[in-house]
């Protein structure tokens, strides 16, 4: 395997992962992972649904706690890296510039999980709209919201909304949302971001990563060049699962390097 780290992955500090973090570490190994991040979710004002309370609150210090814990134990056989999936809502942008600030993370991926305060996992979010705009109101808020949140180093699964239509990603091309697509990226590229590919969508019934090779390829046109690649494993067997078809994906559209995040920095790595 030419990929040696996987930079997105969930442990029981998520409320909706099944492994714990020492599980995962152990199966990283197992797996020949010279690197592992964890990148807990941290969703601050999550409109939860009656019993989920809580669900994506991170406890930051229990976390670094054992972190730290498991570096000391394992160090010799694999990297323990300390990340963290920030949920963006416009309305906690400042919120959650001051946690990032506060906490000495080695990687932060930006994601967009909710839209309009709704859980697009649930079909609720679809009622009464199109397909062009219920994905394209994704677009336009995760442009507002990487505009009022920067600190972070990638944004996540860029078009995560296709895993929970109704029709997936059958009929999306990213032509129908090329304007807002282009703007995203282009603010990603001005502030030094990068893109991670994670592969979540494939185990969920999408055709292609996330971001699909199209929008990939648009990236790299204008100038994109950091990557991160990552599961978004929430249990062990999905530690690098189809870390194959990120590769083949990267590779197509001219990548010849993807990063690893240490204290912020990219360290490039060749694929
Ligand atoms: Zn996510
Ligand atoms: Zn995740």
């Amino acid at each position: 395997m030419s990929i040696i780290s996987d930079c997105h992955v969930h442990s029981t500090f998520s409320g909706d992962a099944e492994s714990s973090m020492e599980d995962m570490i152990l199966k990283a190994i197992d797996k020949g992972l010279q690197v592992i991040t964890f990148t807990d979710h941290c969703d601050m004002d999550f409109p939860y649904k009656e019993g989920e309370e809580g669900l994506f609150d991170l406890n930051t210090d229990s976390y670094l706690y054992d972190i730290l814990r498991f570096r000391e134990k394992y160090g010799d056989k694999i990297e323990v890296g300390f990340g963290v999936e920030i949920g963006m809502q416009t309305s906690c942008a400042d919120k959650n510039t001051d946690y990032v600030r506060e906490h000495d993370f080695d990687f932060v991926i930006a994601s967009l999980h909710l839209v309009d305060g709704y859980d697009p996992y649930y079909p609720e979010y679809y009622e009464g709209k199109t397909e062009k705009e219920a994905y394209g109101r994704y677009f336009e808020l995760l442009l507002e919201n990487i505009r009022l949140f920067n600190d972070y180093d990638v944004v996540g699964h860029l078009d995560y909304i296709v895993r929970y239509g109704k029709d997936k990603d059958a009929n999306y091309r990213y032509e129908d949302y090329k304007d807002v697509i282009d703007e995203i990226l282009k603010e990603v590229i001005a502030g030094k971001k990068g893109l991670e590919v994670n592969t979540a969508g494939l185990r969920k019934g999408t055709k292609d990563v996330h971001p699909t090779y199209e929008i990939l390829k648009r990236y790299k046109e204008l100038g994109g060049e950091i990557i991160t690649i990552g599961s978004d494993a929430h249990r062990t067997d999905n530690i690098a699962a189809d870390f194959d078809s990120a590769l083949k994906v990267l590779k197509e559209v001219g990548f010849e390097y993807y990063c690893i995040y240490r204290k912020r920095q990219p360290l490039v790595v060749k694929l």
